[in-house]
């Protein structure tokens, strides 16, 4: 590394404190300063380069560097960059709203600056829409075995990644859980189909007993992202809405992950054919330039609150709602889908890749090989315990940014990937499985253990 790459780890290892860290494993962790990033790549300080395969956390579509996002943001710094959004409004937040409103069919649009908060907006919207409907006691919330909806406190008691969650166990509002639909978790002979359908066995019986109590079941719709790219079958969304219509319970579409085209549809819930009563949006609603998250919701939720009365009003706000900037890169973003056919290249891409990963269906030891859209995601089993690291780092040494979950290795790329690119992360995750595995084998040998 030169002395320009360590001088900016330096400084960043001491006055930033990262995230999603324990900042002392950094002592042996490099973290990688970047230097600027352009399409697929992201480059450091020494002009090496590496594939973002994780789309810089799930928020980049259409790469680093976009002439189109990067001039629409240009020209809006020359008209508003931004105003308060309480009792005000500008061009870009209603032209936006408008543009939502179209391709969900939920007209009304709350804004905020990111996913947890849009999570926080929505269980919030739920309570008070039921409180100013004369049923207060609907306080509590279902989530998902395995859920993830974001780091604040509402948020994290409706997650279950104990990592995240456990330590704070005392602030969170105690919720309900329900059985996770995970397809891997079908038994020989079942499909996923079967596996949804079991799982809403179990939300059925608890709305049955609980229905009463309950405000809203929050789900991350196809895709369970953060506990390892979990995907499950669109009839559990199809039967859900059908339980909550009947218990009366809102369905809150988490879409902040997989909102977007991520999983081959603008919106997941539309593989399901169903609307939620909430439907959660952030990460690529900017294609990665902004922070920016929305909560979208229908006539039925919004009337709820329209009344002379403030207090039955939804009084929450942050200061960036609306930004302008945000909402104009939002807005180029949809422009784009609809200008450059986006899904349906991304369905040709996404064949593609599936081409070159062909090996990973017959290679022993990998299990769960799964895809959906442009989530690809496989396990790897009999992983060393410290498996993650070893495959992030022997990745980056061949020019490819991955961020395995556990033994989980997952690929989210910007819709801009080209064959060399998949070429690139395919070849490589073949090399380092393969040596990752014989280090294992080595330690083991010792103690003869059945290998992969
Ligand atoms: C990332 C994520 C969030 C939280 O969004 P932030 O912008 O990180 O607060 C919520 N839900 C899902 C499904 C996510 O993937």
């Amino acid at each position: 590394m030169s002395d320009l790459s360590s001088q900016w780890l330096q400084r960043s290892r001491s006055a930033v404190w990262h995230p999603c860290t324990q900042m002392k494993r950094h002592e042996q962790l490099p973290i990688i300063p970047i230097a600027c990033g352009d399409g697929v790549w992201l480059e450091d300080f020494d002009g090496k380069r590496y594939i973002d395969s994780i789309s810089s956390w799930w928020v980049n579509l259409f790469g680093h560097n976009h002439a189109r996002i990067k001039n629409a943001i240009k020209d809006q710094l020359d008209s508003l960059e931004h105003v308060i959004l309480a009792g005000f409004t500008h061009r870009p937040v209603v032209e936006l709203s408008e543009k939502l409103h179209e391709l969900s069919g939920l007209g009304h649009a709350f804004y905020a600056s990111d996913g947890a908060s849009a999570t926080e907006i929505a269980l919030k919207m739920s309570f008070h829409c039921w409180r100013n409907c004369g049923q207060p006691d609907k306080h509590r919330f279902v989530s998902l075995q395995h859920s993830y909806h974001g780091e604040t406190a509402g948020a994290l008691a409706v997650t279950d990644v104990p990592l995240f969650s456990a330590t704070y166990a005392p602030l969170l509002q105690s919720n309900l859980r329900v059985t996770s639909p995970d397809a891997r978790l079908a038994a020989a002979g079942e499909t996923a189909a079967d596996v949804a359908l079991r799982a809403i066995a179990d939300v059925e019986q608890l709305f049955q007993r609980e229905a009463a109590n309950i405000a809203a079941i929050i789900v991350e719709p196809l895709v369970q992202g953060a506990a390892g790219m979990l995907m499950y079958d669109p009839l559990y969304l199809t039967r859900l809405r059908q339980l909550c219509d009947r218990y009366h319970v809102h369905l809150i579409a988490d879409e902040i992950a997989v909102g977007f085209g991520r999983t081959g549809t603008l919106f997941a819930c539309e593989q399901a054919g169903i609307r939620p009563d909430f439907l959660c949006l952030s990460k690529g609603i900017t294609g990665g330039y902004l922070p920016l998250s929305c909560v979208l919701t229908g006539d039925d939720i919004y009337n709820a609150f329209y009344d002379d009365d403030v207090g039955r009003g939804f009084l929450h706000s942050h200061s960036y709602t609306g930004n302008a900037l945000a909402c104009r890169a939002a807005l180029e973003v949809l422009a784009i889908f609809e200008d450059e056919n986006v899904l349906a290249r991304n369905a040709e891409k996404a064949g593609q890749f599936n081409q070159h990963l062909t090996w990973l269906h017959t290679t022993p030891g990998i299990r769960h090989v799964r895809q959906r859209g442009m989530i690809w995601a496989f396990d790897v089993d009999n992983a060393r315990s410290d498996f993650s690291q070893a495959f992030f780092r022997a990745m980056l040494d061949r020019g490819c940014l991955t961020r395995p979950i556990g033994n989980t290795v997952y690929f989210m790329p910007p819709y801009v990937l080209e064959d060399s690119h998949m070429r690139q992360l395919s070849d490589s995750t073949q090399e380092v499985l393969a040596l990752l595995w014989q280090d294992s084998v080595a330690s083991r040998s010792q103690q003869d253990t059945p290998l992969p």
